[in-house]
């Protein structure tokens, strides 16, 4: 699994445009390498910014589709794309949105996969000022202890 913005793509902030997508190399790379293992390839977002009202689901998914197609070309097919579009203060709580595991748990569910096979990239970056990564540590706590996390996103320079 894949987390999105800032490990797939450049955060510039509200990502809806796709014009603005700027795709990060070294995490296609590893996408591309993970398209010769027989495993399922799944992009896990929140997008709070849907329920804080910045844009709509229709603008993500036609943004999805735009990285697909980009992805595509770049010899990267992704099998699904999962998100949550919560925010606690504008829709109240819910089981899907990261650092809660429900978004991951039924991807493998749907995928008939176990939990303990989980792999996830995400940019460790984050670590140093934001908590989302720590986040997504939290979610392989919850998971289970054989599910790995993998640093992807802006900084790597040979992923593969
Ligand atoms: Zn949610």
């Amino acid at each position: 699994m894949f987390d999105r913005d800032s490990t797939i793509n450049v955060d510039t902030g509200h990502l809806h445009e796709p014009e603005k997508l700027e795709l990060i190399p070294s995490t296609v790379d590893i996408m591309r390498c993970y398209f010769e293992d027989p495993e399922y390839k799944l992009v896990v977002t929140n997008q709070e910014d849907i329920a804080k009202g910045l844009y709509t689901e229709a603008d993500m998914r036609n943004l999805h589709r735009c990285m697909e197609d980009e992805l595509e070309k770049l010899g990267v097919y992704v099998d699904a794309w999962c998100f949550c579009l919560h925010h606690p203060d504008y829709t109240g709580a819910c089981v899907c949105r990261k650092a809660s595991p429900g978004m991951l748990l039924a991807a493998m569910r749907d995928f008939e996969r176990e939990c303990g096979r989980l792999r996830m990239l995400a940019n460790v970056l984050r670590l140093l000022n934001r908590i989302l990564f720590a986040c997504d540590i939290g979610i392989g706590a919850r998971i289970g202890p054989s599910c790995s996390f993998y640093h992807a996103g802006l900084g790597v320079r040979n992923p593969c």
